[in-house]
């Protein structure tokens, strides 16, 4: 049932030790680089786990700055990979790993692997970009560790997907939850009966961008499989940074790899256990390129409570999204998980929708394109203005504006292979 049991079950004691030991020599080796040399990293004395607090924070703009080498902590000759993040939100930021970086995070992967339940033996297909995104190779050498065969599709050529799914009996996939949704589109469109074309398909990994519980209802009961949540982020070295087991009951993170805290964005103190806030992490186990209270931006609490699995590593919910994904609109905040959560859990809605802002004279105007179910389309066509109007109304009731909807055919919304782009934001400033 554990990859590592000593170190999964390890007791809140034992796990603090571990942690303030590991704390210290991650500030004594971050102190060696030049950007947390400037810093004056040396100066600051650990004690207690507490004293995290005293430490100053680093951001994006932070990692920006010390672009190229100014966070490495080794000499170079010592350094086997570098990633990048996706550059979402602005100019990407790098990452360097030694081998015993990329060992250690290889270790981490195959933890959460095993504990959703995949074995050697299982047939992997890996739909996440390779390259420079952390996603793709992260996954892939977890996989491989665990002794799965790994196919590393990549994104895109959804029906090379299907075939190789159905050809090669692949039982596990790693996927972004809006391809994921695309997939069943497409498998749909073709015909494929996932339980007579795909009998040994039975787990889907859904990452790399915030998705809802809705959402991942619908990619299980379209394939008639089990979907667990993974979040990473490049800057902490990507997937395995903390995964839901098989309670699904929140995200483990593994807190002998990370320290975490999650704050208030505004006042940067710690936020209640149970208070949504922002994530901030601080690697323990990084060599080449150790990062303190790394301000994620993404929104989560921590949930207090043992998990019936016996893990004893603290458990994160789902990410609501990040910080600056909030949009305000005629002065009101939202966030488009609020949109999708609206939308995804509706009988007739499709798998694909898309937010576009325009300013109209002097104001914000809210669109809300929604594919719906190709049976929608055919029949009795008072249903569709049923069904928009109870869009509207529950989109009101939630984000407290009304926008405007249009209803799309399935296949009519842009798709892209990695991280979906939900809103295209056409105002004027
Ligand atoms: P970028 O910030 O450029 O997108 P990454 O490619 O490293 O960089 O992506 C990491 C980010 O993706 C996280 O900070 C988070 O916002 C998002 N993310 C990753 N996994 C999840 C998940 N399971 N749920 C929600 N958001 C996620
Ligand atoms: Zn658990």
């Amino acid at each position: 049932m554990y990859w590592d049991r000593k170190t999964e079950t390890i007791s809140r004691d034992k796990l603090e030790e571990l942690q303030l030991r590991r704390l210290k020599e991650t500030v004594a080796k971050a102190a060696d680089s030049p950007y947390y040399n400037a810093l004056g990293l040396k100066d600051y004395r650990i004690t207690t786990l507490s004293d995290i607090e005293k430490l100053p924070f680093t951001t994006k703009q932070d990692l920006r700055e010390a672009y190229p080498y100014g966070m490495v902590c080794v000499p170079k000759q010592k350094l086997v990979r570098l990633h990048s993040s996706s550059g979402t939100t602005g100019t990407p930021t790098v990452v360097f790993h030694t081998i015993g970086d990329i060992d250690t995070w290889t270790d981490l992967v195959a933890r959460c692997l095993y504990m959703i339940g995949v074995r050697k033996g299982d047939i992997f297909q890996n739909m996440i970009g390779y390259g420079l995104f952390t996603g793709g190779l992260g996954l892939h050498y977890g996989a491989e560790l665990l002794g799965c065969l790994t196919i590393p599709t990549g994104p895109g050529n959804t029906k090379r997907q299907l075939r190789f799914m159905r050809d090669f009996e692949v039982s596990v996939v790693h996927v972004i939850p809006s391809y994921a949704l695309h997939l069943a589109d497409t498998a749909e469109s073709l015909g494929v009966v996932p339980k007579r074309d795909l009998p040994r398909f039975r787990i889907a990994i859904l990452g790399a961008e915030p998705h809802s519980e809705k959402t991942r209802k619908k990619v299980e009961n379209f394939f008639g499989i089990r979907a667990f949540n993974s979040y990473g982020l490049a800057e902490m070295n990507g997937p395995g940074v903390a995964f839901e087991c098989q309670e699904k009951q929140g995200m483990h993170i593994w807190e002998d790899a990370y320290l975490v805290e999650v704050i208030n964005p505004h006042t940067l103190a710690h936020v209640k256990p149970g208070e949504i806030g922002e994530l901030v992490l601080t690697t323990l186990t990084r060599e080449g390129m150790p990062i303190i209270r790394y301000r994620t931006r993404d929104l989560t609490a921590l949930m207090s409570g043992e998990c019936a699995c016996g893990r004893t590593h603290h458990r994160i919910k789902r990410i609501s999204g990040r910080s600056d994904d909030m949009l305000i609109i005629k002065g009101v905040n939202i966030f488009p998980m609020q949109v999708e959560q609206v939308l995804m859990g509706k009988e007739g809605v499709g798998r694909n929708y898309q937010i576009i802002l325009e300013s109209r004279g002097h104001n914000d105007h809210m669109i809300v394109r929604v594919e719906l179910d190709s049976n929608m389309f055919v029949g009795d066509l008072n249903k569709l203005e049923e069904l928009k109007n109870r869009i509207i109304r529950d989109l009101r009731d939630e984000i407290l504006i009304t926008p405007e909807v249009e209803l799309c055919e399935v296949g009519s919304l842009p798709i892209s292979g990695g991280k979906a782009v939900r809103v295209v934001d056409a105002r004027e400033i």
